[in-house]
């Protein structure tokens, strides 16, 4: 095969696996938002039909000779078509280097490992459970040692997520930032403020707040951090998530809550940050392997930077809650700007890792990155995980939990196969600190935000983050950017500052 025909035929491919991905993507938007409740089996046919054949697509032979052809031209192609290849090869490989039946096999025990983790969360009854939990750390392990036998399996895993990371380079994260969260959570448990700041936290949240208001509100949210609407589009459902299957197409749902506006309002910031990255990417990149984000760290870094960085600074809030008395203006007439910052940065420890807060959360992700790596270098007592668990919550939260469906059985990752993904929830907070700090000083944009003006934080974030999709990697978008390589120093700083003020 020449170049020029594998290049056409490497588009050609790309659109090919684009249709599959729209298609699936509609569907399950369709699903979380619209469609009726015994549509269930219809849409599982049709789902599990364009995976096997966007499947087989991908890891046919004629893929491998597009491949190889491109990549044995070096030079002779364009560096765009080069990485595009690149990416393909890297999912080609992910996808034909383990032996089919034990795909099928693999798959079979995921779908009895969720209804096994349901029933046991519901009973409350980790025993039955860990069977299913052995099993699926063996073929993770041995999955991952057939993607590269070279590398230690907890690192390919990793590297599934977040490309190029280590175990030991996240070790080394996590290790600069426990001490001083731990720190910063004992000095927040111990504050004589805490108390108030709870008693405002349930004045306001006692209240009742018309969810059709709080639509418009999180409409005139997008409306305001740029999200083009003719490009982009929001709905309801039980739990927030962005999809889109290009850059012209991008949609984000919340879930509204009566009794908490701020659930509703921050969702909409921090899909509006995944939303922002996703309209972002460069043109170029439309219908290609490389129009999505360059790790799951960086897009929940963006996601993090725009319910965190903006959403709760003081500047913004500010601006947001003159949105939100302009449409509760009897529900919120006694709140000042002082309470409301106070209300959004209400810190403590709590049992279940998607309700904490912003300072806390780091902390519900170490414990799981501590517990993976046991997992992956084989030192874990499987039977013996539940008291590993407490006893992490209690030396670095000051909590125990009481029993294991609060504790080892909350998350759903694990019963689905998925090991390696918790470290990138922590990560993106530190990419978001750091690049937030780089912009604030290359464009002064807190001034703008604090009038609600957010073209300027925008601009920038497109510029040196999001226009680049998957052609850089998360750390070469971070030193580009800031001018320094990744350094957790600026999320550290960020919220000392913030909560030693807050609560010291
Ligand atoms: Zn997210």
């Amino acid at each position: 095969m020449d170049i020029q025909t594998a290049t056409e035929k490497l588009t050609e491919f790309e659109r090919k696996m684009y249709a599959y991905a729209a298609a699936q993507s509609a569907l399950y938007w369709d699903a979380s938002t619209f469609a009726p409740e015994k549509s269930a089996e219809g849409r599982g046919i049709a789902m599990g039909i364009l995976s096997g054949e966007s499947h087989k697509l991908m890891t046919g032979p004629e893929i491998k000779e597009v491949l190889d052809t491109i990549e044995q031209a070096g030079d002779a192609v364009d560096r765009l078509t080069a990485l595009r290849a690149a990416e393909a090869a890297r999912q080609y490989r992910r996808l034909t280097c383990i032996p089919q039946q034990e795909v099928i096999e693999f798959a079979e025990l995921k779908a009895r490992s969720m209804t096994a983790w349901e029933t046991a969360k519901a009973n409350n009854d980790y025993k039955t459970f860990a069977p299913y939990l052995q099993k699926l750390v063996e073929f993770s392990g041995r999955f991952a040692r057939y993607i590269d036998p070279e590398k230690k399996p907890y690192d390919t895993l990793i590297d599934g997520f977040e490309r190029g990371a280590t175990a030991a380079e996240l070790q080394g994260f996590f290790d600069a930032i426990k001490p001083p969260l731990v720190e910063l959570i004992q000095m927040v448990a111990k504050s004589p403020k805490a108390g108030a700041y709870k008693q405002l936290q349930d004045r306001i949240n006692a209240r009742s707040f018309d969810t059709q208001k709080q639509r418009a509100a999180c409409r005139e949210i997008a409306e305001g951090i740029g999200l083009d609407f003719s490009r982009f589009n929001m709905a309801e459902s039980e739990h927030p998530f962005t999809t889109g299957p290009n850059t012209n197409d991008v949609r984000f749902t919340v879930h509204y809550h009566q009794r908490n506006p701020a659930s509703a309002v921050f969702a909409a910031l921090h899909e509006g940050g995944h939303a922002a990255y996703m309209l972002g990417i460069g043109d170029e990149l439309m219908y290609t392997f490389l129009n999505d984000g360059a790790s799951s760290a960086m897009h929940e870094g963006q996601a993090l930077l725009y319910e965190n960085h903006l959403g709760r600074s003081r500047q913004y809030s500010r601006h947001l809650l003159g949105i939100l008395k302009r449409h509760f203006p009897g529900e919120l007439s006694d709140v000042t700007e002082q309470d409301f910052y106070q209300y959004i940065n209400i810190s403590g420890p709590s049992l279940i890792r998607t309700e904490a807060d912003e300072l806390t959360y780091c902390l519900h992700i170490i414990i799981r990155f501590e517990i993976e790596q046991m997992l992956f270098e084989g030192d874990a007592d499987i039977d013996g995980l539940p008291r590993i668990w407490n006893d992490k919550y209690t030396k670095y939260l000051g909590i125990t939990p009481p029993d294991d469906a609060q504790g080892i059985l909350q998350d759903m990752h694990w019963a689905d196969g998925l090991f390696g993904y918790f470290p990138s929830y922590a990560l993106g907070n530190a990419f978001a600190a750091q690049l937030y700090a780089a912009m604030e000083k290359q464009t002064g944009a807190g001034a703008h935000i604090a009038k609600g003006d957010l073209g300027p934080a925008a601009d920038w974030l497109r510029d040196r983050v999001h226009r680049y999709g998957m052609t850089k990697t998360a750390r070469e978008i971070i030193r580009d950017a800031t001018g320094e390589e990744f350094s957790p120093d600026y999320y550290i700083a960020y919220l000392k500052h913030k909560y030693e003020e807050l609560y010291g």
